[in-house]
Protein backbone atom coordinates (compact mmCIF):
# COMPACT_ATOMS: atom_id res chain seq x y z
CA UNK A 1 0.00 0.00 0.00
CA UNK A 2 1.35 3.38 -1.27
CA UNK A 3 0.59 6.51 0.74
CA UNK A 4 -0.26 9.63 -1.44
CA UNK A 5 -0.82 13.40 -0.58
CA UNK A 6 -3.26 14.53 -3.32
CA UNK A 7 -3.62 18.58 -3.52
CA UNK A 8 -6.91 19.97 -4.70
CA UNK A 9 -8.39 16.11 -4.06
CA UNK A 10 -11.53 17.82 -3.78
CA UNK A 11 -11.81 18.97 -7.14
CA UNK A 12 -12.94 17.70 -10.92
CA UNK A 13 -9.45 16.19 -11.32
CA UNK A 14 -8.35 15.52 -7.75
CA UNK A 15 -11.59 13.42 -6.70
CA UNK A 16 -11.41 10.96 -9.84
CA UNK A 17 -7.41 11.07 -8.52
CA UNK A 18 -8.32 10.11 -5.40
CA UNK A 19 -11.46 7.59 -6.38
CA UNK A 20 -8.75 5.79 -8.46
CA UNK A 21 -5.79 5.74 -6.15
CA UNK A 22 -8.15 4.48 -3.19
CA UNK A 23 -9.95 1.65 -5.35
CA UNK A 24 -6.40 0.39 -5.59
CA UNK A 25 -6.22 0.27 -1.78
CA UNK A 26 -3.97 3.31 -1.66
CA UNK A 27 -4.39 5.41 1.50
CA UNK A 28 -5.24 8.49 -0.24
CA UNK A 29 -4.68 12.31 2.01
CA UNK A 30 -6.56 14.76 0.18
CA UNK A 31 -5.67 18.24 0.83
CA UNK A 32 -8.11 20.77 -0.40
CA UNK A 33 -9.35 24.48 0.72
CA UNK A 34 -12.74 23.73 -1.07
CA UNK A 35 -12.33 26.95 -2.99
CA UNK A 36 -13.68 25.50 -5.98
CA UNK A 37 -13.91 22.13 -4.90
CA UNK A 38 -16.50 20.33 -2.66
CA UNK A 39 -16.35 17.93 0.16
CA UNK A 40 -19.66 16.13 -1.68
CA UNK A 41 -16.95 14.71 -4.35
CA UNK A 42 -15.21 12.99 -1.83
CA UNK A 43 -17.71 11.84 0.79
CA UNK A 44 -17.83 7.92 -0.59
CA UNK A 45 -14.28 7.62 -0.06
CA UNK A 46 -14.54 6.32 3.41
CA UNK A 47 -12.37 4.38 6.40
CA UNK A 48 -8.88 4.36 7.63
CA UNK A 49 -7.24 4.36 3.39
CA UNK A 50 -9.20 8.12 3.35
CA UNK A 51 -8.51 11.08 4.92
CA UNK A 52 -9.69 15.08 4.12
CA UNK A 53 -7.63 17.87 5.48
CA UNK A 54 -8.72 21.40 4.80
CA UNK A 55 -5.73 23.24 4.16
CA UNK A 56 -4.52 26.44 1.76
CA UNK A 57 -1.60 24.99 0.32
CA UNK A 58 -0.04 28.42 -0.10
CA UNK A 59 0.45 27.74 3.43
CA UNK A 60 3.28 25.36 5.38
CA UNK A 61 2.09 21.93 4.42
CA UNK A 62 3.21 19.40 6.93
CA UNK A 63 1.71 16.17 6.88
CA UNK A 64 1.75 13.87 10.51
CA UNK A 65 2.69 10.43 8.73
CA UNK A 66 5.06 8.51 5.71
CA UNK A 67 4.23 10.13 2.72
CA UNK A 68 5.40 8.06 -0.94
CA UNK A 69 3.40 10.22 -3.78
CA UNK A 70 2.76 13.83 -3.73
CA UNK A 71 0.15 14.59 -6.82
CA UNK A 72 -0.11 18.64 -6.66
CA UNK A 73 -3.32 19.55 -8.56
CA UNK A 74 -4.41 22.72 -6.35
CA UNK A 75 -4.61 25.86 -8.52
CA UNK A 76 -7.64 28.10 -9.32
CA UNK A 77 -7.92 26.08 -12.47
CA UNK A 78 -10.63 27.26 -14.67
CA UNK A 79 -10.80 30.90 -16.41
CA UNK A 80 -13.57 32.27 -14.11
CA UNK A 81 -11.94 31.90 -11.22
CA UNK A 82 -8.30 33.04 -11.83
CA UNK A 83 -9.87 35.93 -13.47
CA UNK A 84 -11.89 36.57 -10.17
CA UNK A 85 -8.97 36.10 -7.92
CA UNK A 86 -5.73 37.01 -9.74
CA UNK A 87 -3.45 37.30 -7.00
CA UNK A 88 -4.20 34.04 -5.40
CA UNK A 89 -3.79 32.17 -8.75
CA UNK A 90 -0.46 33.13 -8.89
CA UNK A 91 -0.11 32.33 -4.91
CA UNK A 92 -1.44 28.87 -5.53
CA UNK A 93 1.13 28.31 -8.18
CA UNK A 94 4.26 30.08 -6.40
CA UNK A 95 3.50 29.27 -2.58
CA UNK A 96 1.19 26.44 -3.21
CA UNK A 97 4.18 24.81 -5.27
CA UNK A 98 6.76 25.35 -3.20
CA UNK A 99 5.07 24.10 -0.17
CA UNK A 100 4.08 21.20 -2.15
CA UNK A 101 7.66 20.64 -3.29
CA UNK A 102 8.85 20.69 0.31
CA UNK A 103 6.79 18.46 1.61
CA UNK A 104 8.01 15.95 -1.09
CA UNK A 105 11.12 16.74 -0.04
CA UNK A 106 10.83 16.55 3.11
CA UNK A 107 8.98 12.94 2.85
CA UNK A 108 11.31 12.01 -0.01
CA UNK A 109 8.07 11.33 -1.96
CA UNK A 110 7.56 11.40 -5.69
CA UNK A 111 5.96 14.19 -6.75
CA UNK A 112 3.83 15.45 -9.80
CA UNK A 113 2.36 18.79 -10.88
CA UNK A 114 -0.17 19.29 -12.69
CA UNK A 115 0.61 21.92 -15.38
CA UNK A 116 -1.33 22.52 -18.39
CA UNK A 117 -1.57 23.22 -22.10
CA UNK A 118 -2.00 26.91 -21.32
CA UNK A 119 2.20 27.48 -20.91
CA UNK A 120 2.29 27.09 -24.75
CA UNK A 121 0.07 30.08 -24.89
CA UNK A 122 -1.74 30.64 -28.34
CA UNK A 123 1.14 28.68 -29.78
CA UNK A 124 2.83 28.62 -32.91
CA UNK A 125 3.47 24.77 -33.41
CA UNK A 126 0.88 22.47 -34.24
CA UNK A 127 0.48 19.95 -32.75
CA UNK A 128 2.30 20.90 -29.53
CA UNK A 129 5.31 18.90 -27.98
CA UNK A 130 6.30 19.12 -25.30
CA UNK A 131 10.04 20.75 -26.99
CA UNK A 132 7.60 23.78 -27.57
CA UNK A 133 8.67 26.71 -25.62
CA UNK A 134 5.34 28.24 -26.27
CA UNK A 135 4.19 31.92 -26.84
CA UNK A 136 2.41 33.67 -23.68
CA UNK A 137 1.36 36.87 -23.25
CA UNK A 138 2.39 37.38 -19.61
CA UNK A 139 0.94 40.57 -18.76
CA UNK A 140 -2.42 39.94 -20.49
CA UNK A 141 -5.28 38.69 -18.26
CA UNK A 142 -4.30 34.81 -18.76
CA UNK A 143 -0.98 35.30 -17.70
CA UNK A 144 -2.08 34.93 -13.65
CA UNK A 145 -2.89 31.12 -14.76
CA UNK A 146 -0.45 30.50 -17.81
CA UNK A 147 2.61 32.13 -16.24
CA UNK A 148 1.55 30.62 -13.01
CA UNK A 149 1.84 27.55 -14.23
CA UNK A 150 5.09 28.51 -16.43
CA UNK A 151 6.98 29.24 -12.68
CA UNK A 152 5.32 26.19 -11.27
CA UNK A 153 7.25 24.37 -13.78
CA UNK A 154 10.79 26.08 -13.36
CA UNK A 155 10.11 25.43 -9.92
CA UNK A 156 10.06 21.91 -10.37
CA UNK A 157 12.82 21.27 -12.15
CA UNK A 158 15.13 23.67 -9.80
CA UNK A 159 13.74 21.38 -6.90
CA UNK A 160 14.56 18.06 -8.90
CA UNK A 161 18.41 19.52 -10.37
CA UNK A 162 19.25 21.41 -6.67
CA UNK A 163 17.66 19.66 -4.15
CA UNK A 164 17.36 15.81 -5.85
CA UNK A 165 13.32 15.81 -5.31
CA UNK A 166 11.95 13.05 -7.62
CA UNK A 167 9.81 15.04 -9.80
CA UNK A 168 7.42 14.91 -12.58
CA UNK A 169 5.59 17.19 -14.61
CA UNK A 170 1.92 16.18 -16.57
CA UNK A 171 0.90 19.21 -19.09
CA UNK A 172 -2.93 18.34 -19.08
CA UNK A 173 -4.88 18.99 -21.94
CA UNK A 174 -8.49 19.77 -21.76
CA UNK A 175 -9.91 17.13 -19.57
CA UNK A 176 -13.42 16.45 -19.00
CA UNK A 177 -16.29 14.54 -17.12
CA UNK A 178 -18.35 13.96 -13.97
CA UNK A 179 -17.98 16.22 -11.58
CA UNK A 180 -17.32 18.88 -13.45
CA UNK A 181 -19.09 22.12 -12.42
CA UNK A 182 -21.80 23.13 -14.68
CA UNK A 183 -21.42 26.85 -13.76
CA UNK A 184 -17.63 26.87 -14.12
CA UNK A 185 -17.46 28.54 -17.06
CA UNK A 186 -15.70 25.78 -19.55
CA UNK A 187 -17.05 24.44 -22.59
CA UNK A 188 -17.98 21.28 -22.24
CA UNK A 189 -19.83 21.31 -18.89
CA UNK A 190 -21.27 25.30 -20.03
CA UNK A 191 -22.67 23.63 -23.57
CA UNK A 192 -24.35 19.57 -21.72
CA UNK A 193 -25.75 22.35 -19.04
CA UNK A 194 -27.27 24.58 -21.96
CA UNK A 195 -28.47 22.01 -24.01
CA UNK A 196 -30.42 19.89 -21.37
CA UNK A 197 -32.15 23.59 -20.16
CA UNK A 198 -32.83 24.06 -23.95
CA UNK A 199 -31.33 27.25 -23.82
CA UNK A 200 -28.87 28.84 -26.57
CA UNK A 201 -25.47 27.37 -26.85
CA UNK A 202 -23.18 30.26 -26.26
CA UNK A 203 -20.05 29.90 -28.72
CA UNK A 204 -17.40 32.97 -28.06
CA UNK A 205 -15.69 33.95 -31.27
CA UNK A 206 -17.15 32.47 -34.60
CA UNK A 207 -16.46 28.60 -33.30
CA UNK A 208 -13.48 27.88 -35.73
CA UNK A 209 -11.07 27.50 -32.94
CA UNK A 210 -9.46 24.03 -31.79
CA UNK A 211 -9.59 22.12 -29.04
CA UNK A 212 -8.92 18.55 -28.25
CA UNK A 213 -10.74 16.90 -25.40
CA UNK A 214 -9.25 13.79 -22.94
CA UNK A 215 -11.86 12.15 -20.94
CA UNK A 216 -11.12 12.27 -17.42
CA UNK A 217 -10.89 8.06 -16.61
CA UNK A 218 -7.99 8.59 -20.30
CA UNK A 219 -6.15 11.44 -18.19
CA UNK A 220 -6.04 10.09 -14.47
CA UNK A 221 -4.69 6.79 -15.93
CA UNK A 222 -2.16 8.63 -17.82
CA UNK A 223 -1.17 10.93 -14.64
CA UNK A 224 -0.53 7.41 -12.73
CA UNK A 225 1.71 5.92 -15.28
CA UNK A 226 3.39 9.10 -15.45
CA UNK A 227 3.92 9.10 -11.52
CA UNK A 228 5.17 5.64 -11.55
CA UNK A 229 7.46 5.94 -14.90
CA UNK A 230 10.30 7.93 -13.09
CA UNK A 231 10.38 10.67 -16.09
CA UNK A 232 11.48 14.55 -14.79
CA UNK A 233 10.84 16.12 -18.49
CA UNK A 234 7.17 17.04 -19.02
CA UNK A 235 5.20 14.95 -20.36
CA UNK A 236 2.19 15.72 -22.63
CA UNK A 237 -1.67 14.21 -21.59
CA UNK A 238 -4.88 14.76 -23.71
CA UNK A 239 -6.95 13.32 -26.63
CA UNK A 240 -4.80 14.25 -29.83
CA UNK A 241 -8.58 14.31 -31.61
CA UNK A 242 -9.14 18.28 -32.83
CA UNK A 243 -12.64 19.68 -32.82
CA UNK A 244 -13.39 23.35 -33.39
CA UNK A 245 -15.57 24.33 -31.01
CA UNK A 246 -18.35 24.78 -33.16
CA UNK A 247 -18.15 20.70 -33.58
CA UNK A 248 -18.26 20.44 -30.08
CA UNK A 249 -21.63 22.00 -29.84
CA UNK A 250 -23.04 20.05 -32.74
CA UNK A 251 -21.97 16.43 -31.21
CA UNK A 252 -22.95 17.91 -27.28
CA UNK A 253 -26.72 18.93 -29.11
CA UNK A 254 -26.75 15.41 -30.94
CA UNK A 255 -25.95 13.48 -28.20
CA UNK A 256 -28.36 15.50 -25.84
CA UNK A 257 -30.89 15.09 -28.34
CA UNK A 258 -31.47 18.76 -27.86
CA UNK A 259 -33.19 21.49 -29.75
CA UNK A 260 -30.92 24.32 -28.82
CA UNK A 261 -29.94 27.01 -30.93
CA UNK A 262 -26.36 28.77 -31.09
CA UNK A 263 -25.38 31.95 -30.31
CA UNK A 264 -22.33 33.64 -30.77
CA UNK A 265 -20.53 36.12 -28.17
CA UNK A 266 -16.89 38.71 -28.22
CA UNK A 267 -13.94 36.08 -28.12
CA UNK A 268 -11.80 36.56 -24.83
CA UNK A 269 -8.90 38.21 -24.65
CA UNK A 270 -5.71 36.14 -25.44
CA UNK A 271 -7.78 32.99 -26.41
CA UNK A 272 -6.02 30.57 -28.36
CA UNK A 273 -6.62 29.52 -31.78
CA UNK A 274 -5.39 25.85 -32.03
CA UNK A 275 -5.16 23.50 -28.88
CA UNK A 276 -3.30 19.98 -29.98
CA UNK A 277 -1.07 17.78 -28.07
CA UNK A 278 1.50 15.92 -29.43
CA UNK A 279 2.00 12.76 -27.70
CA UNK A 280 4.39 10.29 -29.19
CA UNK A 281 6.43 11.13 -25.73
CA UNK A 282 3.50 9.77 -23.47
CA UNK A 283 2.86 6.89 -26.28
CA UNK A 284 6.68 6.01 -26.28
CA UNK A 285 7.55 6.35 -22.66
CA UNK A 286 3.85 5.64 -20.69
CA UNK A 287 2.80 3.31 -23.11
CA UNK A 288 0.08 5.68 -22.70
CA UNK A 289 -2.88 6.85 -25.19
CA UNK A 290 -6.60 7.76 -24.92
CA UNK A 291 -9.15 4.99 -25.04
CA UNK A 292 -12.50 7.21 -25.03
CA UNK A 293 -13.58 9.20 -28.06
CA UNK A 294 -15.75 12.86 -28.16
CA UNK A 295 -18.52 11.39 -28.09
CA UNK A 296 -18.70 8.23 -25.98
CA UNK A 297 -17.44 10.96 -23.06
CA UNK A 298 -19.99 12.87 -23.82
CA UNK A 299 -22.40 9.73 -23.14
CA UNK A 300 -20.64 9.02 -19.85
CA UNK A 301 -20.76 12.48 -18.70
CA UNK A 302 -24.64 12.35 -19.62
CA UNK A 303 -25.24 9.12 -17.83
CA UNK A 304 -23.62 10.62 -15.11
CA UNK A 305 -26.07 13.63 -14.86
CA UNK A 306 -29.25 10.88 -14.76
CA UNK A 307 -29.63 11.38 -18.46
CA UNK A 308 -30.02 9.06 -21.32
CA UNK A 309 -27.73 9.90 -24.35
CA UNK A 310 -29.28 9.37 -27.57
CA UNK A 311 -28.67 7.20 -30.06
CA UNK A 312 -26.75 7.88 -33.00
P1 LIG B 1 -10.88 22.21 -9.96
O1 LIG B 1 -11.15 23.68 -9.76
O2 LIG B 1 -12.04 21.30 -10.02
O3 LIG B 1 -9.87 21.68 -8.85
C1 LIG B 1 -8.91 22.48 -8.22
C2 LIG B 1 -8.95 22.14 -6.74
O4 LIG B 1 -7.90 22.88 -6.07
C3 LIG B 1 -10.26 22.53 -6.07
O5 LIG B 1 -10.73 21.45 -5.28
C4 LIG B 1 -9.89 23.72 -5.21
O6 LIG B 1 -10.71 23.85 -4.06
C5 LIG B 1 -8.44 23.41 -4.86
N1 LIG B 1 -7.67 24.58 -4.48
C6 LIG B 1 -7.59 25.79 -5.12
N2 LIG B 1 -6.78 26.61 -4.45
C7 LIG B 1 -6.33 25.93 -3.36
C8 LIG B 1 -5.47 26.24 -2.28
N3 LIG B 1 -4.90 27.46 -2.19
N4 LIG B 1 -5.24 25.30 -1.34
C9 LIG B 1 -5.81 24.07 -1.42
N5 LIG B 1 -6.64 23.72 -2.42
C10 LIG B 1 -6.90 24.64 -3.38
O7 LIG B 1 -10.01 22.11 -11.31
P2 LIG B 1 -9.50 20.81 -12.10
O8 LIG B 1 -9.98 20.92 -13.48
O9 LIG B 1 -9.79 19.58 -11.34
O10 LIG B 1 -7.93 21.08 -12.14
C11 LIG B 1 -7.02 20.35 -11.32
C12 LIG B 1 -5.60 20.68 -11.76
O11 LIG B 1 -5.39 20.26 -13.11
C13 LIG B 1 -5.27 22.15 -11.71
O12 LIG B 1 -3.92 22.31 -11.30
C14 LIG B 1 -5.39 22.59 -13.16
O13 LIG B 1 -4.60 23.71 -13.45
C15 LIG B 1 -4.91 21.34 -13.89
N6 LIG B 1 -5.43 21.26 -15.25
C16 LIG B 1 -6.74 20.92 -15.47
C17 LIG B 1 -7.19 20.84 -16.79
C18 LIG B 1 -8.62 20.43 -17.10
O14 LIG B 1 -8.98 20.40 -18.29
N7 LIG B 1 -9.47 20.09 -16.16
C19 LIG B 1 -6.35 21.15 -17.84
C20 LIG B 1 -5.04 21.51 -17.56
C21 LIG B 1 -4.58 21.54 -16.27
Amino acid sequence: MARVVVTGGAGFLGSNLCEYLHAQGERVICVDNLETGSLQNVEHMRGDQFAFMNHDVTEHLEIDEAVDFVYHLAALASPIDYLRQPLHSLKVGSYGTHNALGLAKWKRARFLISSTSEVYGDPQVHPQPETYWGNVNPIGPRGVYDEAKRYAEAMTMAYHRQQGVDTSIARIFNTYGPRMRPYDGRAIPTFLRQALENKPLTIFGDGSQTRSFCYVDDLIRGLFLLVESGEHDPMNLGNPGEFTILELAETVLRVAGSKSSIVYEALPVDDPQVRQPDITRAREVLGWEPEIDLEGGLRRMLVSLGREPVAV
